[in-house]
């Protein structure tokens, strides 16, 4: 059963345990690498449960940008998934937290609702981004997506549904805590 909050009159936020590629929103977001050509995880899920179709529309991203930077987001066609959009965002490979990590994974939260507003989405599902081979620390990571989406809500009432996809329970139980942890202070 999905843990539901409602931190605002708008918004509201899930998190769910099991695999984003099941999920029904408007746009999934893709934990991709700065090549864009596709890799192992949820990257490698994504695309193989969404078909070429993906995959093309990344190379024409490619042809045109190069690919994408850390902390940026790229929107393709979402192919066989029953989402409207695959939004690309490419998480900071862990490196002790001392070169930015932080405020580039924030901007992966932001750069992709934004893209997510701007193509008039209204449900968007995270994955935990750079917590696979990118070695981010679970508990970090939680926070961070949870505070950058809230920060995010609190200024724009345009998304109905944030839901926090987490593959693994380890990771599904300290998000239930930050979540709890975020109201706890929002609220008193
Ligand atoms: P990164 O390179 O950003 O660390 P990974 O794909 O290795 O990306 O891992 C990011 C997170 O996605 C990890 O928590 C991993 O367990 C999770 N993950 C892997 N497959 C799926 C999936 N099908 N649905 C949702 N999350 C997934």
């Amino acid at each position: 059963m999905p843990e539901q909050e409602r931190m605002n009159m708008h918004t509201k936020i899930e998190i769910l345990k099991g695999d984003i590629t099941k999920v029904t929103v408007d746009a999934i977001v893709n934990a991709a690498n700065t090549s864009l050509l596709g890799g192992g995880g949820v990257d490698g899920a994504i695309h193989r449960a969404g078909g070429p179709a993906i995959l093309a529309d990344c190379r024409k991203i490619i042809a045109r940008q190069g690919g994408c930077k850390t902390g940026e987001a790229v929107i393709t066609t979402a192919g066989n998934l029953s989402a409207k959009f695959v939004i690309h965002t490419v998480g900071p490979v862990w490196n002790g937290g001392e070169k930015n990590e932080a405020q580039k994974l924030t901007a992966c939260y932001t750069n992709a609702l934004q893209l997510a507003v701007d193509n008039a989405c209204k449900t968007i599902a995270f994955p935990c981004i750079s917590t696979g081979v990118y070695g981010y620390p679970f508990h970090e990571a939680a926070k961070i997506a949870v505070d950058a989406v809230m920060e995010f809500i609190a200024h724009s009432d345009q998304m109905d549904k944030v839901v926090f996809v987490c593959f693994d329970e380890e990771n599904f139980l300290i998000y239930q805590h930050a979540m709890a942890t975020k109201r706890e202070s929002t609220w008193d």
